[in-house]
């Protein structure tokens, strides 16, 4: 397992999600310092992180894969190793916003995240679901996007509780590149 970090430095990573209160311990690599969107000063595409990481590359975006109408890529600030966002490329807030081909997309490519992260990590069970309103916990509102979360026995230990910290085994790169290569295409 190669990763791509600098010499004796620390590990940058642009990308997308939504940050909370935890710190993430990245194991058993060295810290990785992230480089994470701050909340959006408006709820206009000029601010959304939503519509610009489809304009980065894979590698810097974390896109696992793009579809027609949508899209998927890794949480910058993921629940476990592998939680991807499914967000469609127009910026619409609501889920009754979006075409029939989008809710299609957004569907299908739900469906795929799951056999491939299974299928990569053997996840045991998923967290599924959209945060519709920032009075119901979406922390970027303005874009709709769905986590999609693996689960495994024995996730949800008392590290969250007690550190405030979680601990991931992989970085985000490593974990794009094996989830990317393994999407059907
Ligand atoms: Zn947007």
């Amino acid at each position: 397992m190669s990763l791509e970090t600098p010499e004796g430095g620390a590990h940058h990573q642009d990308g997308l999600g939504e940050p909370d209160a935890l710190d993430r311990l990245w194991t058993p690599h060295r810290m990785a310092y992230i480089r994470g969107e701050s909340k959006p000063a408006d709820d206009s595409v000029g601010e959304c992180p939503f519509c610009r990481i489809p304009t980065l590359d894979d590698e810097a975006g974390l896109i696992v894969s793009r579809g027609e109408l949508a899209y998927a890529v890794l949480n910058l600030y993921p629940y476990n190793s592998g939680h991807l966002l499914v967000c469609p490329y127009r910026h619409v807030a609501d889920y009754t916003d979006l075409t029939d081909d989008e809710v299609v997309e957004v569907a299908a490519l739900t469906r795929t995240a799951m056999r491939t992260i299974r299928a990569v990590s053997g996840a045991q069970g998923f967290n599924l679901g959209m945060n519709q309103g920032p009075i119901a916990g979406a922390g970027i509102a303005a874009h709709l996007h769905q986590h999609v979360v693996p689960r495994w026995s024995g996730d949800a230990n008392f590290m969250p509780v007690i550190g405030r910290t979680k601990p991931l085994p992989q970085l985000l790169a490593e974990t794009r590149r094996l989830l990317a290569e393994a999407w059907p295409v």
